[in-house]
């Protein structure tokens, strides 16, 4: 079931959004080499309990922590530890979720520790465009296959690979609602956006094959050929006149 959201549970989300925000930038400003995974995910959740808010992963289906904190081959859902601490060169994609005032926010993004290499860079770069391209699709009336098209399309003519095994999703009183929102599609198929319609869109890509593997800890998602992986994501909320990406302040409105 697809559950629209009014302007008010928007005002809600946009603050929780916000938070999950603040959370990422002072995690990116943290991280240096020396510090740990384990270290940045403590300073998340303080943040997140200080405003009120509950970590939304900690938990979610025994995933143990408040980030996921995913580095090089790992594209998604790395386990912060204490023992990891971050070198130079490091690329690192950390993904936040909140939930706060009974709807949630969730928003990945993805940075380097020191210098990273100039591949690491681009494969960043693209990444980001994808998730700037994915985010100018969402219009009212518009198409998901748009969305995934956009980030395709971006990922494919750069020559990385764009992950199947996960997808983005819709998001509010629950962190994963309907529709699934994958990053690759026709333009013009898929579901009709509706205005009220929140959907996390999170580009998953790839420097080299899209295939996946998952760790024995049944969580760590790496890249099967050991390429490097990035990943950014933002809550996207579909309006009458166009969208608004929840909790940043240059929010789009088309
Ligand atoms: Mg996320
Ligand atoms: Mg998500």
């Amino acid at each position: 079931m697809i559950c629209l959201k009014s302007e008010r549970e928007l005002e809600t989300m946009d603050r929780a959004n916000a938070l999950v925000h603040r959370v990422l930038r002072a995690v990116e400003e943290a991280a240096g080499p020396g510090i740990s995974t384990g270290e940045l995910d403590k300073l998340a959740e303080e943040m997140i309990r200080a405003d009120g808010g509950i970590p939304a992963f900690k938990g979610y289906r025994g995933f143990p922590a408040t980030l996921c904190t995913s580095v090089n081959d790992v594209i998604v859902h790395g386990i912060p530890k204490s023992k990891h601490r971050l070198r130079s060169g490091d690329l690192v994609s950390v993904d936040c979720g909140v939930l706060l005032d009974g709807f949630y926010g969730d928003a990945a993004v993805t940075f380097g520790v020191g210098t990273v290499n100039p591949e690491a860079q681009r494969l960043m770069e693209v990444t980001r465009k994808c998730l700037d391209d994915a985010v100018a699709a969402v219009k009212p009336e518009g198409r998901l296959g748009d969305v995934g098209a956009a980030v395709q399309v971006r990922a494919e003519e750069a020559g990385f690979g764009v992950v199947r095994e996960f997808v983005g999703h819709g998001i509010g009183r629950a962190l994963h609602e309907e529709p699934q929102v994958p990053n690759y599609g026709k333009p013009g198929h898929g579901q009709r956006l509706k205005p009220g319609l929140v959907i996390a869109i999170e580009p998953m890509i790839t420097g080299g094959s899209w295939r996946v593997s998952i760790d024995d800890d049944g969580w760590t998602a790496r890249t099967e050929d050991g390429r490097l992986a990035a990943h950014f994501e933002c809550s996207v909320a579909v309006t009458a006149g166009g969208r608004r990406v929840l909790g940043l302040e240059e929010s789009i409105h088309a």
